[in-house]
């Protein structure tokens, strides 16, 4: 059995080695390293992937998120809405605007935003509300969106994890993840379900005005050149990495399938375990798995098994060990934070395995096994 690992990125690469290859050659035999015609042409297929949305590639997820954040133009002081379990990046932006971020617990079972405590959150200062699709799974949005509409507030989504994602409405319609708000950012580390080589992001607009705003943002606040109309920001999708990404997007599907496979070997692997609750799928929707996360029972000691299954030479990876509201960089100015029980209590309590597209099923069954005997 090969070595297991969280993501396997060198076994994927092997297997669309010579693709890959002749789209970097490509690029350097341009020579057209800035917004060279890959750029385009991924954004043109980005674009098909979502409907014919618009899109603007950039930097990375955490400039898209900062992208869409500038585009909404708010005061400072602005409240936004984010949940207190995600990755920080979400929270970071909404800081480095002067904006505020005001929290909102989340759902214990899909560990996304809940939707029932949003109402209690929202005040005249609220702007807007940042659900996260977190771990492949598509937040709550139908009632999300209610709320949104009903107090006036843009939703950005934070699609960094769920690309082929989607949900089904109460219509019985399938929402495609990333085209249910007014905006959604997608981040392209190379770990994402899709990845590249380095740094990327995304940001994925339905309204026109609202994408050339954005597209300025991304460019210094250009809509003309040297005509800065605007304070933007200098965030470009470099063209070797968009290159990389429109090979990568045709396999977007397979490798969404590949994860899903190995999901499903570990949910029926640990049926039978009562001390580890699977990833729970909310009815009508598609997850795609960017992570494979447990809960533990409350008498498991995670450092423990963590450690146990090292020693078996099975990674493991704790997402997040400490909820948004708790971190440094807010309690350091803020020490009153209020508390979010369900965030608080997963982060002590979540593990996730290994998925990616590259795994093995005897590396599964092995995990499997171990995971099953070490929490006996
Ligand atoms: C990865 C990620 C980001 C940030 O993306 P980068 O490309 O690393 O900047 C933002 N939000 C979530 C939920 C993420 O998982």
């Amino acid at each position: 059995m090969e070595k297991i690992q969280m993501v396997d990125l060198k076994g994927q690469y092997q297997r669309i080695k010579t693709e890959i290859d002749q789209a970097i050659q490509q690029v350097i035999d341009q020579a057209a390293f800035i917004n060279g015609a890959a750029v385009q042409e991924f954004n043109t297929a980005l674009s098909s992937y979502h409907q014919g949305a618009y899109v603007q590639s950039c930097g990375n997820g955490t400039d898209a998120l900062q992208i869409a954040l500038m585009a909404l133009d708010l005061e400072p002081g602005s409240e936004i809405i984010t949940p207190a379990f995600t990755y920080f990046a979400t929270v970071e932006v909404v800081l480095l605007l002067g904006l505020k971020p005001v929290f909102v617990d989340v759902d214990p079972h899909t560990f996304n935003l809940d939707p029932a405590l949003i109402e209690a959150a929202i005040t005249p200062k609220t702007k807007a509300i940042v659900p996260v699709h977190l771990f492949g799974q598509c937040a709550d949005m139908e009632p999300i969106l209610a709320i949104a509409k009903k107090y006036d507030l843009k939703v950005i989504e934070d699609n960094a994890q769920s690309i082929g994602g989607s949900i089904t409405y109460t219509d019985g319609s399938t929402q495609q993840a990333g085209l249910m708000g007014d905006i959604s950012c997608l981040s392209f580390f190379p770990s994402k379900n899709l990845g590249c080589y380095g740094d990327g992001g995304a940001v994925v607009i339905k309204d026109e005005a609202l994408y050339k705003r954005i597209k300025a943002i991304a460019n210094h606040g250009q809509f003309q050149k040297y005509r800065h109309e605007m304070t933007g920001i200098n965030s470009r999708l470099d063209t070797i990495q968009a290159a990389i990404l429109s090979v990568k997007l045709q396999h977007l599907p397979q490798y969404n399938q590949a994860r899903q496979a190995v999901a499903k070997a570990y949910d029926d692997g640990f049926k039978q375990n009562p001390n580890i609750h699977t990833p729970f799928k909310a009815p009508g929707t598609v997850h795609v798995y960017h992570q494979y996360t447990l809960t533990l029972a409350g008498h498991i000691d995670r450092d423990q098994l963590k450690t146990a299954l090292a020693d078996k030479g099975i990674p493991s990876m704790v997402y997040y060990p400490i909820p948004c509201h708790q971190q440094k960089a807010l309690t350091s100015k803020h020490p009153q934070q209020q508390s979010f029980p369900v965030a608080e209590q997963l982060s002590r309590t979540v593990l996730s395995l290994p998925i990616h597209t590259e795994m093995q099923a005897g590396q599964i069954a092995y995990i499997v096994e171990q995971v099953n005997q070490l929490t006996q």
